[in-house]
């Protein structure tokens, strides 16, 4: 392990809230979510990154010119080999495929189903940066299948760059990143 920074992912404090309407009552749900200090390979984060906007340069998109790149690591995988994705657009456009849920369907066919890094890009950065463009809601979805499944689930980290190549713009974690996600079997 190379040199790491620590990042605080802040405290989420948003209270329940409670509405007596004349169509009942109405439970507005809050997400109470502490701080949350990560240690991250810095090396490790500058690779995928960079590997990540090399593999934007082959997403298909001939309808939106928005070329995305994914470079991520499963921490299933022995080998810890970096899987990519890019996204690729269909002339129907409901067929399209994000970055993220491209490189996810290829871990996944390997066999790999716990996400560790997920890093995006794109190869437009200059003139579209990513930063301040987060997954959009069904590759968080998507995402969070990959997390749920993971013994060390709270290390999962989505990564997004800057215009400048190889640097780290946003970090998220699940929680942060899709605070209402999907659960096929609801909580007891
Ligand atoms: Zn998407």
């Amino acid at each position: 392990m190379g040199e790491t920074i620590t990042i605080a992912l802040p405290q989420v404090a948003v209270a329940d809230s409670t509405i007596e309407s004349p169509a009942g009552r109405i439970i507005i749900p809050g997400q109470h979510l502490p701080e949350k200090r990560m240690d991250i390979d810095v090396a490790v984060v500058q690779q995928l990154l960079s590997t990540a906007r090399a593999a934007a340069a082959n997403a298909h998109a001939p309808y939106s010119n928005f070329h995305v790149g994914a470079a991520l690591i499963m921490a299933d995988d022995p080998e810890q080999r970096i899987i990519t994705g890019a996204n690729v657009e269909n002339s129907s456009y409901g067929a399209t495929i994000c970055g993220e849920r491209s490189a996810l369907t290829t871990a996944s066919s390997l066999g790999f189903r716990a996400l560790r890094y997920l890093a995006l890009s794109t190869a437009d950065s200059l003139t579209s940066p990513l930063c301040d463009r987060s997954p959009c809601g069904i590759c968080r979805q998507s995402i969070r299948e990959f997390i749920s499944r993971s013994s060390n689930a709270r290390e999962a980290l989505i990564l997004v760059d800057t215009a400048e190549p190889g640097t780290l713009c946003e970090a998220f974690d699940i929680d942060r990143l899709l605070p209402y996600g999907f659960n096929f079997a609801p909580p007891v």
